[in-house]
């Protein structure tokens, strides 16, 4: 493969409704290997991360960390996958948002969002595919008490926005 490309190509996406609200599609091919956007945002340093109440920081380094909660980051609307086809890589003090494979027009954009946010926030709400597949075997393994239970903790917890924190 050529080297990666840390400019993003002039791909048509489209922000839409998604199974967690808001996400974004791709609207035509995007490559393997493509980079299809920049996160970008406003630059915090560690004092102003640790009092900002965003949802959409990402942290570059021990010093620096990107709210990207503005709208004119399309990034944000992202969402995470466990079995994402997107994938962040920082160059340069900068985050782009590369294709790990090649995504088809009106596919939803994915990445991981990293062990501590999925630990923090989406153990028990992921709908990704992977997730999902896996709470519907423990469903039908579990009791009919337990199966019980997690329903109604599903319920109670998609009243809650799906992104959240960081
Ligand atoms: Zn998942």
């Amino acid at each position: 493969m050529t080297r990666k490309s840390y400019t993003p190509g002039d791909f048509d996406l489209r922000v839409g409704r998604s199974k967690t609200g808001l996400g974004l599609y791709a609207e035509s091919e995007i490559p393997k290997g493509a980079c299809v956007i920049e996160y970008v945002g406003v630059e915090l340093t560690k004092e102003q991360e640790e009092k900002a109440n965003s949802k959409y920081l990402f942290e570059i380094n021990s010093r620096k960390t990107i709210d990207g909660a503005p709208r004119w980051n399309t990034a944000r609307y992202i969402n995470h996958s466990c079995r994402p086809n997107c994938e962040p890589n920082i160059h340069k003090g900068r985050v782009f948002i590369h294709a790990r494979r090649k995504i088809k027009p009106g596919e939803e954009l994915s990445y991981d969002y990293g062990k501590n946010y999925f630990n923090e926030y989406l153990k028990d709400i992921c709908a990704c595919p992977k997730c999902a597949e896996k709470r519907a075997a423990a469903k039908s393994a579990a009791p009919k008490s337990a199966a019980r239970k997690r329903a109604a903790k599903k319920t109670k917890k998609t009243a809650a926005p799906s992104r959240k924190g960081r």
